[in-house]
């Protein structure tokens, strides 16, 4: 499998105030420890483009687009939701994150080698809704990139796998009824955002996980729920909405997941992928605040998609 590997530094200059979780560090976290594991090597490196008006309006409402753009200051910070602020880089960084996705898409639906892709991208895409950013999200990485893969190359069914701790309502948003998509979601109840627990759309199959369950709740939602709804989909190509925020030292949250449950379940979507659509994966990166476990999950899923 050969799997590509896409970040940028304007994702780097992006950051919210001292002392937000959200943080440059976090990507520094995750560098390091793939250079000094070696498993950088094995990944193909590519810069971040920006993404496109056009690109961002197939999930985004045109005003958004525009009063984002507005909005980026010339210095400091504004804040567009109590958590989540645009400083001068901001702007730039939320592109490059959007553009990273439709590149990983392009590399993995087009004619050379690469089938995977990892996008090391900050900020995250998975709360910013059609009309509106939230919760550290200003567009929607990944639904820019699933909207790319059914218009742009006519992909008819992709399916969206989100084990962010936090539910994906943006992504929720901006798919619910879009039925070429199937949506996977798992999340701890009760938390940020509040919602998931009644689907929107038909196309939407959550699980809302209890507070403190490990991850044997993950794997049993898999084989559970997703596992029968994904067979019975058949994607053409496979999207992660990759948070790593259910680790059991991550303090944004209550799940006890460890490592091995980001490699498990990782393997578990490369083999519907391998069953069904050629191994093709689109992985973008969304939460994961406890920089040392954030960057032990990064490499045991990316190693996972590499394998
Ligand atoms: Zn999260």
């Amino acid at each position: 499998m050969t799997c590509a590997f896409i970040t940028h530094p304007d994702c780097r200059a992006h950051e919210m105030g001292e002392g937000h979780p959200e943080c440059p560090e976090r990507l520094d976290a995750i560098v390091d420890h793939l250079l000094s594991t070696g498993l950088m090597g094995v990944l193909v490196p590519h810069d971040a483009p920006k993404a496109t008006f056009e690109q961002l309006a197939r999930a985004h409402s045109e005003r958004h687009i525009h009063e984002l753009t507005a909005a980026s200051p010339a210095e400091g910070y504004v804040h567009v939701d109590p958590d989540t602020a645009m400083n001068p880089h901001t702007l730039d960084a939320a592109l490059r994150a959007a553009g990273a996705a439709v590149l990983a898409t392009d590399l993995v639906l087009g004619q050379g080698p690469v089938n995977r892709a990892f996008c090391a991208v900050r900020p995250p895409g998975h709360h910013a809704m059609r009309a509106e950013p939230m919760g550290f999200c200003f567009f929607n990485n990944v639904a820019v990139a699933i909207r790319h893969a059914l218009e742009h190359h006519g992909l008819e069914r992709v399916v969206l796998a989100d084990f962010d701790v936090h539910h994906g309502n943006g992504s929720e948003d901006i798919l619910a009824g879009d039925e070429r998509v199937l949506m996977v979601s798992t999340f701890e109840r009760d938390l940020y955002p509040f919602s998931g627990e009644t689907p929107r759309g038909t196309n939407m199959a959550n699980v809302g996980l209890v507070r403190g369950s490990d991850g044997s709740a993950l794997r049993r939602a898999y084989e559970e729920v997703w596992l029968p709804r994904i067979d019975a989909f058949r994607p053409q190509m496979i999207f992660i909405s990759a948070g790593f925020d259910a680790h059991r030292a991550d303090e944004m949250a209550n799940l006890r997941w460890v490592e091995d449950d980001y490699a498990w379940i990782t393997q578990r979507l490369v083999e519907c992928a391998e069953r069904h659509c050629q191994g093709r994966i689109v992985s973008s990166l969304e939460g994961g605040y406890h920089l040392f476990h954030l960057a032990r999950s990064v490499a045991a899923h990316v190693r996972s998609l590499a394998a």
